[in-house]
């Protein structure tokens, strides 16, 4: 299933003033609102105009959605847009803010989204740079099998509130100074529902849902990275009163290497050389992710000299390439000479083979003779 652009489903051009993105959206949500509209995808337009309305509704996550655009595959949104997992209401308060004419209460009986789930999913540095295909087990409300999510028995259903008529609200009628005054109230027999259950479902004790643990199959982009998060459309909690469910947010942290350090699509590592080796030049294998790669090392090679290996970093989680990976060159001291090894050390300074030809590198030598001058 593929997502549709959000300019189409709110049927507005790409270049669109805020204005006229909010005024198609209202529209949309009113008429596609489960309240009002019975349809069979009334729910599922709704929700899809919502969320498209979530992002170009908002100046950063629609910058952000025209750069990018929707990533990932098989219904799943790869969320690029930060920690939008909270701020997603129920369908009540859309209402309320399109419909709602001060002091409306919020019926009960409405349509309502099902809560966002979280999830956090503890990745090896490999495992997120070329994904990997998982079923997660999370704990969620779902609907009772035995009553449907009725809550009632089987065999029994619901019943009429008798101390509200079904209306769901109590009128309390109070005598003051200035004579009888009428307060409505929802009724507490029933919640404000208008129905009660005589016989409860044994199973779930009439709430119509049961805590389970459900398994979710889970296809992690290759190139994902520290923080990211993917969203697995309608794998959150069920929603209430024929609502839609919520979404579940799957978001991934990764190990740290012990070599590779990983700075977006490119890989950091240190290439620790002996000075011999730095000094004479060398042919060296180098890990990567991708496996061993030769590198020649010229002679008269620097400590922090780096190298680049184009192509072995990680891939661009979003299609658009593949990063490097980035050598630098640490020339290790060594520190453990014998007097043979001293000796011969001592007669290679004293031939002069100290001099560095380097340019930046004399530079340093001619600084650090200068800085004595003064004394
Ligand atoms: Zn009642
Ligand atoms: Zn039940």
């Amino acid at each position: 299933m593929s997502k549709r652009d959000y300019y189409d489903v709110l049927g507005v051009e790409k270049g669109a003033s805020k204005e006229e993105i909010k005024k198609s959206y209202r529209k949309l949500a009113r008429k596609y609102h489960p309240d009002v509209n019975k349809a069979d995808d009334a729910a599922d337009k709704f929700k899809e105009a919502k969320e498209a309305y979530e992002v170009l509704g908002d100046d950063q996550k629609r910058a952000q959605y025209d750069q990018f655009g929707h990533a990932g595959a098989s219904g799943q949104g790869f969320g690029g847009f930060g920690g939008g997992a909270q701020d997603f209401g129920g369908f009540g308060d859309i209402f309320d803010m399109f419909f709602g004419g001060g002091g409306r209460t919020r019926d009960p009986n409405a349509p309502q989204q099902g809560a966002d789930l979280q999830y956090t999913m503890v990745l090896d540095f490999e495992e997120a740079i070329f994904g990997k295909e998982t079923d997660i087990t999370i704990p969620s409300e779902e609907e009772c099998d035995t009553c449907n999510g009725s809550g009632a028995k089987p065999g029994t259903s619901k019943k009429t509130c008798s101390h509200c008529n079904g209306s769901g609200q109590l009128n309390q009628e109070q005598n003051t100074p200035f004579g009888r005054v009428v307060n409505r109230r929802v009724c507490h027999y029933c919640n404000g529902t208008g129905s009660i259950i005589p016989d409860k479902c044994n199973t779930c004790g009439g709430t119509g849902s049961v805590k389970k643990n459900k398994k979710i199959h889970i296809n992690i982009p290759a190139g994902i990275d520290e923080g990211q998060q993917i969203r697995v459309t309608g794998k959150g909690e069920p929603g209430k009163n024929g609502g839609p469910a919520g979404d579940l947010y799957v978001v991934v942290q990764i190990r740290p290497h012990d070599f590779f350090i990983r700075e977006g699509d490119h890989i950091f590592c240190e290439l620790p050389l002996t000075i011999t080796q730095a000094a004479l030049g060398d042919e060296v294998e180098v890990p990567t992710v991708h496996g061993k790669v030769k590198l020649k090392v010229p002679a008269g090679t620097q400590t922090g000299k780096t190298f680049r290996l184009k192509g072995k970093g990680a891939p661009n989680v979003r299609g658009r390439g593949q990063g490097d990976q980035h050598i630098k060159v640490k020339v290790m001291t060594p520190t453990q000479l014998t007097d043979r090894q001293k000796e011969l050390l001592r007669e290679f300074n004293e031939i002069g083979g100290n001099e560095s030809t380097d340019e930046q590198d004399e530079n340093i030598f001619q600084r650090f003779k200068k800085a004595f001058k003064g004394d």
